[in-house]
């Protein structure tokens, strides 16, 4: 079989290919693994997902990733990123897995509920999502108002006051981006200290513009189609506990995310969280052929550069599998 050649069949009700490499999510993991394998001549094929390129697309300012001395944008790398790909053949696909057999090799994976892939390997980098509070306001007022991306949203709200949820380093960060043309910014934090690392505990201390809430939890939003204000609760759940209402436009969740697995979950072991188990110091998930790589593996570091360092290992270890079964 020719190394670098996919293959398409009409079976009765769906069409199905068989490539070699199968990659599903196009984040720094992801698209490294697609450089690797295409170097590799494994003829490999990227699927997008729902946010093609990834987290780091929702970044503005990136000034910690080797290589960009001078920062760069986080859309700005990813493209660099893809291109990087492109030049060796990699192919890039919109489409989503939305369900996966694993049980025999090929694998089969279905896109966007229509397309069967047969892959000989599959590595997964679907990277993780933001997460929300679960409040049905999150949804009433998701496009007006409602974010969880402030370095993608936060511009729309110049000069308003806002508010971000989250103690922990994403929420300091965001209300430190959000401070520099927002009036103001609640910092609303469920306990009294916050989580962050203490340059960034720090530098919110030291923001003029920063206002933390704390031990305040969130009840609902108000407002006439667009957010126009939030009533929290104050040390909810003790004798002290008092509502309070803030006028804001913005609503910013910024309390942590969830890894992408659950398409995976019936053959792939994960973590209580979700977080593919990946045997320690290699991609390799319990299923031989199928490596995961990025932050739906990792939920320590989950840096651009070490979820890129996770890709090129996968793309190896999906090289040497293949190797082994030729
Ligand atoms: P995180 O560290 O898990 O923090 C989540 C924050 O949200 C915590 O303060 C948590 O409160 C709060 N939270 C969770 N659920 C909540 C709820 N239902 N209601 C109210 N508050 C809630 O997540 P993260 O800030 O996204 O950071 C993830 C990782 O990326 C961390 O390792 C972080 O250091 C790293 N990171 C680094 C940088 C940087 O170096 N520049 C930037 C961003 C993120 P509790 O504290 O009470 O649990």
């Amino acid at each position: 079989m020719d190394t670098a050649v996919s293959s398409t069949e009409n079976t009765s009700d769906t069409e199905s290919e068989n490539v070699r490499c199968l990659i599903i999510g196009s984040g720094p993991a992801g698209c490294t693994a697609a450089i690797y394998a295409s170097r590799a001549n494994l003829a490999p094929v990227l699927y997008e997902g729902l946010q093609p390129g990834g987290q780091l697309t929702t970044t503005s300012e990136v000034e910690n990733f080797p290589g960009y001395p001078d920062g760069a944008t986080g859309p700005e790398i990813m493209e660099q990123f893809k291109k990087q790909a492109g030049r060796f053949g990699a192919e890039f696909r919109w489409g989503e897995a939305t369900d996966v057999d694993l049980s025999v090799r090929p694998f089969k994976v279905t896109i966007d509920s229509t397309k069967v892939i047969l892959a000989e390997t599959l590595i997964i980098s679907t990277g993780a999502s933001a997460k929300y509070l679960g409040l049905e306001d999150e949804k009433k007022y998701a496009g007006g108002g409602v974010s969880a991306c402030a370095t993608c949203d936060g511009f729309f709200f110049r000069g308003r006051d806002v508010a971000v949820v989250g103690g922990g380093d994403t929420a300091a960060e965001e209300a430190l981006y959000l401070g520099n043309f927002c009036n103001k910014v609640y910092l609303i934090v469920r306990r009294n200290e916050l989580r962050a690392s203490k340059v960034m505990r720090d530098r919110v201390m030291k923001s003029q513009k920063i206002e933390v809430l704390w031990e305040h939890q969130t009840k609902g939003l108000l407002g006439n189609k667009v957010v126009e204000g939030a009533v929290l609760w104050y040390k909810k759940g003790t004798p002290e506990e008092k509502e309070v209402t803030i006028k804001i436009d913005g609503f910013f969740l910024a309390i942590g995310h969830r890894p992408n697995s659950s398409v995976f979950k019936k053959y792939i072991e994960t973590d209580e969280v979700g977080y593919i188990k990946t045997i320690p110091g290699t991609p390799k998930t319990n299923i031989p052929g199928v490596f995961a790589c990025g932050d739906v593996q990792d939920k320590v570091y989950r840096q651009a550069v070490t979820a890129a360092g996770s890709g090129c290992m996968a793309a190896i270890e999906a090289e040497r599998f293949l190797a082994e079964q030729e």
